[in-house]
């Protein structure tokens, strides 16, 4: 099949090269003429709501996707009439708000940290009384790896949060602080004929806002939990007929799980599926949307995903680690930016001190 996908950065190229091996095409649009996806893809160097670039992307596909929750929902709705669109437009328009998003996951039985939508200074006053300090202020929309996103501690800290983020477009949301154990993600396909293969729970860690690494499946992480996580997806992605790929991040408190947010894409945290489970996200997120069977999320080991981020040390000195998979993201380096990321399966402590060793 030939396969278009909006997006042509790092998860767009690795849909890409799972969906090679499978007999497939790929196509993909990005405003950037370096966009990492042209090294495996066909590229397209265009805006998102360019309508002739929308034109060339889908010209001969016979299915279009995304690499990312921010994709115009109009753009999504209208290429919907030309060729099937996976996963679901109705699931961008979730995910992109999110307020609408914890309303929708709560009204489908899932537990979030309670929040209030604030319109004005006034409102953000009255949402600190009503749901207490400390709390988190974020943009509705457009967030991402921490950004646009302040923790308040304590009632001086408010002005200088609203200074930051107050004219945000789209408004803001205020949520109660989630004194957390962990975090954690569950990633799921389903596929076009409805049947559903989740992965095991990955218990994640950030730092400054950006994942920094994802053990799976997580050793913290009970069965009990891991069925919960399971109940609420099936929920989810029935409710919005979903084909394709979907991740939910949740918290762990007090032994519950509690959802943060739902990425209706392949996810940074199941990168360790490549190399750490039976069929990868990306290889399931391509049989998922061309129709074909899912195939096993077993893992093969407990495999440790660290990101690299901002700069990336010497290649050969992270491929001498012994059973260290490296995935370069043709990306330049800059501050911030996730470069690559390498995948241990059942790591030896001397090869995770060495990548410790090398990438902080
Ligand atoms: P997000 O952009 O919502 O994924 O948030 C980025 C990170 O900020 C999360 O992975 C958490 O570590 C932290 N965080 C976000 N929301 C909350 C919250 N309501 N309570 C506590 N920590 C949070």
């Amino acid at each position: 099949m030939r396969i278009a996908i909006l997006g042509g950065g790092q998860l767009a190229r690795m849909l890409a090269l799972a969906a090679i091996p499978l007999g497939h095409r790929v196509r993909v649009l990005d405003p950037s003429p370096d966009a990492g996806a042209g090294h495996c893809a066909e590229l397209i160097v265009g805006e998102y709501d360019d309508p002739a670039a929308l034109d060339r992307l889908v010209s001969g596909c016979d299915v279009l996707t995304y690499e990312f929750e921010n994709v115009p929902v109009a753009a999504a709705q209208r290429l919907a009439l030309r060729l099937p669109v996976s996963p679901p437009p109705a699931a961008l328009a979730v995910s992109q708000d999110r307020v609408t998003e914890k309303t929708f996951l709560q009204s489908h039985g899932c537990a979030t940290a309670p929040f209030a939508a604030i319109a004005d200074r006034a409102g953000l006053q009255r949402a600190v009384v009503e749901l207490g300090l400390p709390a988190v202020l974020k943009t509705r929309r457009l967030g991402y790896d921490g950004k646009g996103q302040a923790v308040l501690r304590q009632a001086t800290d408010l002005d200088a949060a609203w200074a930051a983020l107050g004219n945000a477009p789209g408004g803001l949301i205020l949520e109660g602080f989630v004194d957390f154990e962990r975090e954690c993600s569950l990633v799921a396909a389903r596929g076009r004929d409805g049947a559903v293969v989740c992965y095991p729970l990955a218990e994640n860690t950030h730092r400054g806002g950006i994942l920094s690494t994802s053990l799976l499946p997580g050793p913290g992480l009970s069965a009990a939990l891991q069925s919960e996580a399971e109940r609420v997806m099936g929920t989810i992605l029935a409710a919005l007929d979903y084909v394709g790929v979907l991740c939910i991040e949740f918290f762990v408190a007090d032994g519950r799980l509690i959802a943060n947010e739902m990425a209706p894409r392949v996810h940074n945290s199941g990168h360790g599926t490549i190399e750490g489970c039976v069929t990868s996200q990306f290889a399931n997120h391509i049989r998922a949307i061309t129709g074909a069977p899912l195939g096993s999320p077993a893992a093969r080991g407990a495999s440790v995903m660290r990101n690299l981020i901002g700069a990336w040390p010497d290649p050969a000195r992270i491929l001498a680690i012994p059973g260290a998979h490296l995935h370069l993201y043709g990306k330049q380096p800059r501050a911030g930016r996730k470069v690559g990321h390498v995948t241990l399966i059942d790591p030896d402590p001397a090869a995770l001190a060495a990548l410790d060793a090398l990438i902080g």
